[in-house]
């Protein structure tokens, strides 16, 4: 609870939660119906069909869900979308409606207290809302009042570096150039993204490893590859179209290494259910060999299986690894060497938690492949030792010569639909010079040099007074962040909280002084500005950049667009002194294309390119072979084997989300998958531990977090027997997230460790 009686956190119900088998196969048909029973419930059949005929197709728009790519080639009419995609098109195109009387009704308090789920499912948010100080209820506000009501805040700060801006991966490259733009001129690079909770790892490990902070491989590359190893992630939650992709991988020859502390259903077996094979017969079979590593095991395993390799190379010189790469193409392949030749292989293993004879079989399989594909998740980047993680996977890769070629890379999976692409058009905290200079150049100010906070800086500078304003473009800010409590006093102690929101969410609840919600256009949504209709565009994860054209009639007509909503922000704030036209960028979203084009490299031509169908790649120097790092080669690293510092009693609780869920949306209580239904508030745990432990199935237990000498409790989580590795537990976010001390991060990408929080486990008194 924090002041006023609001609730940071969801509510505690687990009186529901029943517990079933896991399944052992995904998608298919039981997809089909829980895609339709979700869509229907949301709107009728007409708009379902409407809406879903147009998503990832070339003409329609982009999935609002994960960001993963669309065939460049053929794309089903009926059917480019997966379960959780149809669930995230619903959530925006539902035909419920949040007005101002909604909020007459309900106060804050009210609010706070019900859970993400029933938030979630009131429908759209139609008009702004300002909630003033000391007052209860949000009220009706006109949008020029609003915009005033921001501009006078931000003016009389101390200094722009007073207000941090995040942007979650929703918003589209028009709507995020021109945000991170306008935050410039303002003055200050406090520019947060949910990048900073996600692939912050890979990026800083990728880019002074290959030279790119993005993956290096695209859709058809995944059709020509030997083995696809997938680590830390869930592909048939989170990403659920790569199941397509892999099954494809299989069918052309390819073999498949899991690693990761779940078996996971989506990786085990796949009914495709655009294809007859989904309806009858047991779907395909994905995973060839499962390693069933322990959390955060994954530097050992890699070590160990370059031990292994590294054995094979001495009794076959030149032979196992690709050694006219690592002569043309790496540096540092000396010194990762001496590194294996010293480590204690015993050791290794047994820090990984993997049999001998499973990482033996697995190095059979690295050595006979010469293209090979590694993908993975938060799994690898969310651990104190995140960077060190994705560093090991690229050792293998350059061992093997896996990178420059066709059918060969890394894959860093990435989970919101344009979070690589805000990246890629200047969102970030720590900017180059030389995008800074360009900006100057073009836009004709002087952008601020010094960096900005990223999401964990800026909890901490509300936290401690030096940051006043939050303005958020997207996201659930509060629950998608580390250390529940802490962030909510951060969020309470500002004078001004400011949400660019579609639906209602906590954030919105637990608010500064004064609040605003500012209602935007969905991807769904047709977006008419003077010129007439415009489309936006989006990355995905393979560097391809799309139009994405909303088709359907906007929630309300008091709705305004994200590119809309930066230039009434940006006038109210700057005034006349503005070095930017930003009536001139919104009459034609074409103009801010153009803009881009001037600033971002990549861009050439971007008008006319991202009218081609598909769009088109932005350029990508590892996949080309031309490692622009630092020594100009791709470089091997070192990286030291985690230390193990669990007391007797302590666990290591890794935090996932349900089937049920996308982030922080949550569409439903059930985690199909897994067997779980009617709730969230459970703990996964093996066996063994249960019974040292005195518990049995649906046991109710409190969960403790001791680090920095505070206690950090989330109570109340029914125990589920599964197989994960002993010591280890898994349990969703964000109810898990007040665990995670905001001091946990990942040694330089200052990503929140959410998958490697030590617990102890009590039973409930
Ligand atoms: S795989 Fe991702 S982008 Fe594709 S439909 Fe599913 S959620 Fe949407």
């Amino acid at each position: 609870m924090t002041k006023k009686k609001l609730c940071a956190q969801p509510p505690i119900e687990i009186e529901g939660i029943k517990i079933g088998k896991p399944k052992v196969v995904a998608a298919g048909v039981p997809a089909i119906k829980q895609s339709l029973k979700h869509a229907l419930k949301e709107m009728n059949a007409a708009r379902c069909t409407k809406t879903l005929f147009a998503v990832n197709q070339m003409s329609g728009f982009d999935c609002p869900g994960c960001a993963w790519p669309d065939p460049d080639d053929h794309r089903s009419s009926i059917g480019e979308y997966c379960e959780n995609g149809v669930k995230a098109i619903a959530e925006e195109a539902t035909t419920k409606r949040i007005r101002a009387d909604f909020f007459k009704k309900y106060s804050v308090e009210t609010l706070s207290q019900q859970s993400d789920f029933w938030l979630g499912k009131q429908g759209r948010l139609t008009e702004p809302m300002i909630l003033k100080k000391g007052q209860h209820h949000y009220e009706p506000i006109a949008w020029d009042k609003a915009f005033q009501l921001i501009g006078d805040t931000l003016n009389k700060l101390d200094s722009p570096d007073e207000a941090s801006f995040y942007t979650s991966g929703r918003t589209s490259n028009e709507a995020a150039f021109l945000y991170q733009l306008y935050v410039r001129e303002f003055g200050t690079n406090n520019l947060p993204d949910c990048s900073n909770m996600c692939h912050e790892s890979s990026g800083v490990a990728l880019s002074e490893t290959v030279g790119i902070g993005k993956g290096s491989v695209r859709l058809e590359d995944f059709y020509i590859t030997d083995l696809v190893i997938v680590v830390g992630q869930n592909p048939g939650t989170n990403h659920p179209r790569m199941l397509s992709a892999l099954q494809k991988s299989k069918k052309a020859g390819a073999k498949i290494i899991s690693v990761n502390p779940l078996p996971e259903t989506g990786l085990i077996r796949f009914k495709n259910p655009q294809n007859v094979g989904g309806y009858i017969g047991s779907g395909t079979k994905l995973t060839d060999l499962f390693l069933q590593v322990t959390v955060n095991g994954d530097v050992p395993l890699f070590k160990a299986m370059m031990c292994l390799l590294l054995e094979e190379e001495d009794k076959h010189p030149g032979k196992i690894f690709d050694q006219e790469f690592i002569n043309n193409n790496t540096s540092g392949y000396e010194e990762l060497i001496a590194d294996l030749r010293q480590a204690n292989l015993s050791e290794l293993i047994t820090a990984s938690g993997v049999r001998e004879k499973e990482i033996r079989k697995s190095v059979q399989m690295i050595l006979k492949a010469k293209k090979i594909i590694i993908c993975w998740a938060m799994g690898l980047t969310q651990h104190e030792n995140g960077v060190q993680n994705i560093r090991e996977v690229v050792n293998l890769l350059l061992l093997k010569g896996s990178i420059g070629k066709p059918g060969a890379g890394t894959c860093p999976v990435r989970g919101h639909s344009n979070v690589q692409g805000d990246r890629t058009v200047g969102i970030v905290d720590k900017p180059k010079p030389a995008l800074l200079d360009k900006i100057k150049e073009v836009c004709g100010f002087e952008p601020p040099r010094h960096h900005g906070y990223d999401v964990v800086e800026s909890i901490k500078a509300m936290h401690n007074g030096k940051n006043k304003v939050f303005i958020a473009m997207g996201g659930n800010f509060l629950s998608a962040s580390p250390d529940t409590e802490y962030t909510a006093t951060a969020l309470q102690k500002t004078k001004l909280s400011v949400h660019i929101s579609t639906k209602l969410n906590r954030s919105h609840l637990i608010h500064g002084e004064q609040a605003l919600i500012l209602p935007c256009l969905g991807r769904t949504e047709l977006d008419t500005q003077k010129s007439g209709d415009q489309f936006v565009t989006v990355e995905n994860s393979m560097g391809v950049v799309h139009q994405s054209n909303g088709k359907l009639k906007p929630a309300a007509t008091t709705l305004l667009s994200e590119p809309a909503i930066v230039a009434g922000m940006a006038k109210a704030t700057l005034g006349a002194q503005s070095k930017i036209d930003w009536d001139h960028y919104i009459q034609n979203y074409d103009h801010i294309r153009d803009l881009i084009e001037k600033v971002i490299p990549g861009f050439t031509d971007y008008n006319k390119r991202v009218r081609n169908p598909g769009g088109f790649y932005l350029p990508n120097c590892a996949r080309d072979g031309d490692f622009k790092t630092s020594t100009g080669k791709a470089n091997f690293t070192i990286n030291p084997v985690p230390v193990n510092d669990l007391a007797v009693d302590d666990f290591i609780m890794m935090t996932i989300r349900s089937h049920d869920q996308f982030n922080t949306t949550i569409y439903g209580l059930d985690d199909r998958y897994r067997g779980i239904t009617g709730g969230r508030r459970v703990i996964f745990m093996n066996k063994e531990d249960m019974t040292s432990l005195g518990l049995k199935a649906k046991s109710v237990v409190d969960l403790i977090n001791r680090d920095d000498g505070i206690e950090r409790i989330a109570p109340k989580f029914v125990v589920v027997p599964f197989s994960i590795p002993p010591r280890c537990v898994a349990t969703y976010f964000p109810e898990a997230n007040v665990l995670v001390p905001i001091s946990k991060v990942a040694k330089r990408s200052n990503t929140p460790a959410s998958k490697r929080i030590r617990i102890k486990i009590l039973p409930t008194q």
